[in-house]
């Protein structure tokens, strides 16, 4: 019966000394210097992602505020922002929203989850929009339907391309319905831009989806994308359980729907200001 039993060998129990210079011996890291990207989920060193936050492994852009991505591609000190002063409403008494906005105002330093405004990109006048994750999800409130549809309707009225950088989860549920009209306003003023025969280049972030997906995210003349973007409607879950079926891994990243068509052009963030440059010296109305 003691075939399986187990040999007894001598046991050496370490000594406290011992046990505190092994813990010792273990590399120092100091927390937070490594961020995982959360695209390919490869570790990176946060020198490693240098100024304009990309992963080095697959060209994700980590997300970054609105002011920080206007510094990349606008001319510097050519920048004057617009409609920063639109006053704050609850249309539908939503408890605790004006608490909410208050918050992510200062947290952010943005009056709302867009800034649009005059610049130049090498040289060329423009009006460009850039939309902001970090202001509750980049949703879609009247005031940023409001601020895209003046940017649009100034734009028409002096002759100027548009450039809009899309970053947003959708609807403003704290708005209801409101928040779903501004994507028929800001296509609206869109449509007028283009008759004018004016032009726009949408370049989409991440994450673009929602009702910003269904109306001027995808109305540009010329549509980008950042790499590794996730673009879409309804969430994954949600189109999985409707259909009934298993959608492929690469499912609403930019690169899948580059494939079939729906984007012109993946840029990588440090190439972005002269490819855009490069787009409006190309569509530029001859005098
Ligand atoms: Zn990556």
């Amino acid at each position: 019966m003691g075939l399986f039993k187990k040999r007894e060998y001598i046991r050496i129990t370490p000594s406290q000394s011992e046990k505190k210079e092994s813990r010792q011996a273990k590399p120092f890291v100091p927390d937070g210097s490594w961020e995982k990207c959360p695209s390919c989920h490869k570790p990176l060193h946060k020198k490693e992602l240098g100024q304009e936050r990309t992963c080095h492994h697959c060209g994700y852009g980590f997300r970054i505020g609105a002011f920080q991505r206007l510094n990349l591609v606008i001319d510097e000190g050519s920048f004057e922002s617009w409609d920063e002063d639109i006053a704050f409403r609850n249309p539908i008494n939503f408890p605790e929203y004006k608490e909410k906005v208050e918050k992510v105002k200062k947290q952010t330093g943005m009056d709302e989850a867009v800034v649009t405004g005059l610049g130049t990109i090498n040289g060329q006048q423009v009006v460009i929009g850039i939309m902001d994750s970090r202001f509750i999800m980049g949703s879609m409130s009247s005031i940023v339907g409001e601020k895209i549809t003046r940017a649009f309707e100034k734009a028409t009225e002096l002759e100027l391309p548009v450039i809009m950088f899309t970053a947003s989860g959708g609807a403003r549920m704290q708005e209801g319905i409101l928040s779903l009209m501004q994507m028929a306003k800001i296509s609206g003023a869109v449509k007028k831009h283009s008759e004018a025969g004016l032009f726009y280049i949408t370049v989409l972030t991440d994450p673009t989806t929602g009702g910003v997906t269904a109306s001027f995210a995808m109305q540009g003349d010329i549509i980008l994308a950042e790499p590794q973007t996730m673009i879409g409607f309804a969430g994954r879950r949600v189109i999985e359980q409707t259909i009934r079926q298993k959608l492929p891994d690469d499912f609403q990243k930019a690169e899948f729907l580059l494939e079939r068509g729906f984007i012109d052009k993946i840029v990588p963030r440090n190439e972005m200001k002269d490819t855009l440059a490069l787009l409006l010296a190309m569509h530029q109305k001859r005098g």
